[in-house]
């Protein structure tokens, strides 16, 4: 039987921004998918956002929340006011009698601590590994308290946590029609993402010129002062960056190149990028930690490097030839598509609903 879901949004951006990174295209591929199931569904999100699909929307005004990226591991719980956060979550519980189920995909101190005083109940995707310790603590407690309501996107995420027992992992997923499989590649490599420091661009325009390989970067410029940096640092770097794009041009751009770069410098709790470069036949070249080693078949469908070897990403490259782009594409078909999104998440749901 259809659920009624009550859908709560990251609140450091719009939707369609780019701002809250890889939820923005989760967040999207879960409503189509759950819509499609029968499930009714209602979006909460700040104010001025966009979603590609028709879905009841409700907007909040308010100020954004700072993004967790690059907090200090002692850093307070910080809320801007007025919060669109406390909005939200203000919202959520003057209509929760309307809903079977709030599914709640950001990774804020709020709605963890909110848990226990709500009557229905929250399921929470947590979106990233362990960044400070204010959110360990909080969401630890959830894990203990209401057993099986969080949601990780991997096993290397929830090890970043201390002591975290209990939760249902999710992996992603992508509507494979909108990625188109592309043969035969042209010259560059890509690197996909936010561009801010934890996601370590500065490797892949490394690798781009220790292998005199041109290198396309798209993505949101969340960082400006480290882009400049970046520019004023390797002022020669063979590298175009080309902006943000909706999916479609996204991996237009994408689907032409060589391989996808993955450097991050912390632990990727998932990493859409890899699944969006496989689904185009785009084999990823990656360090070996957090979401992208549990992604990429190393040696079939990219390479896992030592972390933070450039060396050993250049190494990779040079023998990229070596892997079947039709590889990728297919288990981007067999592990990532919507039906298996969408069964994991009826799942969770299921297991929270009916423990
Ligand atoms: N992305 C996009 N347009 C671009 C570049 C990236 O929509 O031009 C999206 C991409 O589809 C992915 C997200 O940005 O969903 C990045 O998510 P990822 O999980 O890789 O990392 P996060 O930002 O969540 O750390």
């Amino acid at each position: 039987m259809g659920l009624r879901l009550l859908l709560i949004s990251t609140p450091v951006g719009p939707l369609s921004s780019g701002l809250g990174g890889g939820v923005e295209l989760l967040l999207t591929n879960l409503v189509q998918v759950l819509q499609d199931r029968g499930h009714r569904i209602t979006v909460v999100a700040p104010d001025q956002s966009v979603l590609p699909l028709p879905v009841q929307l409700v907007t909040l005004p308010g100020q954004w929340q700072p993004t967790a990226h690059t907090a200090s591991r002692t850093m307070a719980v910080i809320q801007p006011e007025p919060s669109v956060l406390s909005a939200m979550w203000d919202y959520a519980r003057q209509v929760q009698g309307d809903y079977d189920l709030i599914l709640h995909v950001a990774y804020d101190w709020l709605p963890f601590y909110l848990t226990t005083f709500f009557t229905t109940p929250i399921a929470h995707f947590v979106s990233m590994g362990s960044l400070t310790e204010a959110m360990d603590h909080v969401i630890t407690q959830v894990a203990r308290t209401h057993p099986g309501t969080l949601g990780l996107c991997t096993h290397t995420q929830a090890q970043t946590f201390p002591d975290l027992e209990s939760y249902f992992p999710l992996g992603g997923g992508l509507d494979l029609a909108l990625y188109d499989y592309c043969e035969t590649p042209g010259p560059d490599l890509a690197w996909v993402g936010r561009i801010s420091p934890e996601k370590g661009l500065e490797d892949a325009i490394a690798v781009a010129i220790a292998s005199q390989t041109p290198l396309k970067i798209l993505g949101k410029l969340e960082n400006e002062a480290y882009w400049h940096e970046l520019q004023a640092k390797y002022p020669d770097a063979p590298v175009t960056y080309l902006g943000f794009f909706p999916t479609q041009e996204m991996q237009a751009h994408l689907r032409t190149c060589r391989a996808l770069v993955m450097t991050p410098h912390w632990v990727e709790a998932f990493g859409n990028v890899a699944i969006e470069a496989l689904a185009c036949g785009v084999p990823v070249i990656a360090y070996r930690r957090g979401g992208p080693a549990e992604i990429v078949r190393h040696g079939q469908t990219g390479w896992l490097v030592e972390p933070d070897s450039i060396p050993g990403l250049v190494t990779a490259l040079s023998n990229i030839d070596a892997l079947d782009r039709r590889a990728c594409r297919r288990q981007a078909e067999t592990e990532f598509s919507m039906a298996a999104l969408g069964d994991r998440f009826e799942q969770w749901f299921q297991h929270i609903l009916h423990p």
